[in-house]
């Protein structure tokens, strides 16, 4: 049974909220640039490309390519960079930083300390994420509120960072449902991680993403070995919560 028999469910208002994300990708490209979508190419993140495909705003995406990914999420980055009117970026850690991180701590650091996992995650990740979005006015981003507690209250734009960064975050799936994001990708045809078939939800670097089983909570495949607090990659954290 593909993910789309599983999941594709609209919710009633699923026509308002799709006018809703295609308001707020309409303002955020008319009044702020230069902007960019941040992808890792799973559901949410396809859906919000294929509407800024299909509305033809000028929204270059960025995916972050960490030398770990899954074949299968390669491969749908070739697909996308080939089929996309966005111009897709792709951004990789500095070579030299990985190579000297894994001859000190080993390819499988990130499992013997949450400190490891975070170092692993700030070179393969957060650098070249702070360099794909150096400069942005604005960034785009797949959250939704559903996906877990810490981001119940995700808001449709962010500004709380703007003082800071001088940069918004829009999250325009932030009211969507999983069933609403299956729903989109099969009215659609969307192409997506073929992983999403075999009960990824959440898809990120191989060795940190498992399966999950009927009933598991969304982002159980993401880093299963550590508490539920620690499980965001600094990618969504504000500065204050990483110190
Ligand atoms: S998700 Fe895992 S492999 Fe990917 S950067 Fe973080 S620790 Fe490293």
């Amino acid at each position: 049974m593909s993910a789309i028999d599983l999941h594709a469910r609209a919710s009633k208002d699923f026509e308002a909220k799709l006018a809703e994300t295609q308001a707020v990708l309409k303002r955020a490209a008319a009044e702020f640039s230069p902007i960019t979508q941040a992808s890792s190419l799973g559901a949410e993140d396809v859906v919000i490309t294929h509407i800024i495909n299909r509305l033809q705003l000028d929204i270059p995406v960025f995916v972050l390519d960490t030398g770990m990914l899954h074949k299968e999420t390669q491969n749908l980055l070739a697909r996308t960079r080939a089929s996309s009117r966005a111009p897709v970026h792709v951004y990789r850690p500095v070579q030299e930083s990985v190579v000297h991180f894994v001859r000190r701590e080993g390819k499988d650091a990130m499992y013997r300390s949450i400190e490891l996992r975070k170092a692993c995650c700030h070179i393969r990740k957060v650098e070249p994420l702070e360099r794909a979005l150096a400069g942005k006015k604005a960034w785009i981003t797949g959250l939704r509120r559903e996906q877990s507690n810490a981001r119940a209250d995700v808001p449709l734009a962010d500004d709380a960072d703007v003082a800071k960064t001088g940069r918004i975050k829009f999250n325009p799936l932030a009211n969507w449902t999983w069933g609403d994001v299956w729903h989109y990708i099969k009215l659609h045809e969307v192409d997506y991680n073929p992983l999403h078939d075999e009960f990824y939800p959440s898809i990120g670097c191989a060795p940190c993403t498992r399966a999950i089983s009927l009933g598991e909570d969304f982002r159980a495949g993401r880093w299963w070995w550590e508490d539920e607090a620690a499980k965001e990659c600094g990618l969504h954290v504000k500065e204050k919560a990483e110190a």
